[in-house]
Formats: C-alpha cells, sequence, structure tokens
C-alpha cells in the first residue's frame, strides 16, 4: 500500500500541494457530497480511480460545493419558472377563450368561419415550446 503520508501528494484539479488535513479524497463513495460525480460532471467525463492523484485540496472542493449548490438552485428556479409560466400561459388562454367566446356571441356574421383550430387544444404548447417561451423571457430580462 502506498504511503500517502510521506508522498507529496498534489491536488488533482489544481496541482497545488497538499498539507495534512486540506486534502479530501474525491472517491469517498460515503461522501455527503460525492466530488467524483461533481468532478466528472465538470470536466465532462466519468472519472475512475487510474493511479493519478485521488486527492483534491480544500479549496477545489469548496469550488466543486458551490457548482452543486448553483446546479440546485438553478434547477428550482427552472422548475418555478416553468411552474409560472405554465399559469400565465393558462390564464392567457382562458381570457382568449373567454374574448374568442363573447366576439362570436355578439358577431353572429362571423359565426360561420371555424374558430382556427390549433391554437385551441394545446393549452401550454409543447415543452420545447414551453423552454423557447422561458428562453425568450431571460434573454428580454437581460436586456
Ligand atoms: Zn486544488
Amino acid at each position: 500500500m502506498l504511503d500517502v503520508v510521506k508522498m507529496k501528494e498534489s491536488c488533482r484539479i489544481c496541482a497545488r500541494e497538499l498539507c495534512g488535513n486540506q486534502r479530501r479524497w474525491i472517491f469517498h463513495p460515503a461522501a455527503k457530497l460525492n466530488l467524483q460525480v461533481l468532478l466528472s460532471h465538470a470536466v465532462g467525463r466519468e472519472l475512475s480511480r487510474d493511479g493519478r492523484g485521488e486527492f483534491a485540496c480544500s479549496k477545489c472542493a469548496f469550488m466543486l460545493d458551490r457548482m452543486y449548490r448553483f446546479d440546485t438552485v438553478v434547477a428550482r428556479v427552472e422548475a418555478l419558472s416553468l411552474e409560472r409560466l405554465h399559469k400565465l400561459l393558462l390564464e392567457k388562454d382562458r381570457l382568449r377563450h373567454c374574448i374568442g367566446g363573447l366576439y362570436r356571441k355578439n358577431n353572429a356574421e362571423d359565426g360561420s368561419v371555424a374558430p382556427s383550430a390549433g391554437t385551441g387544444g394545446g393549452v401550454v404548447g409543447t415543452e420545447l415550446g414551453l423552454k423557447t417561451s422561458l428562453w425568450w423571457i431571460y434573454q428580454s430580462s437581460r436586456t
């Protein structure tokens, strides 16, 4: 077995020399935050024990932890935004139906023209449609 205490270990990520309890074992399976999974996600490929450094310094571990937190916040915001968007679209559709109904009731001569289908059926549209709308909202709120 390698004597890791004597070896000059360096951080797998930033290559800084590791000292004492400043290091975190990347492949710790029972860690609260699995660094292996987070690091694999960050570098975009599956990482496994390959004989190279297995430790990360506390600074890099902290950054991975932050990345994970951002990820969860982003997911939550996205879910909330989609939910809100869903409600807004439902509300808009209800108004549209309401106005359309009133209009047709009081404008009998237009009654022969079938209301354009397609837009009436899918209340919120496809998921892609939702995402496009969401993207559009993000873009317009940036400018
Ligand atoms: Zn590091």
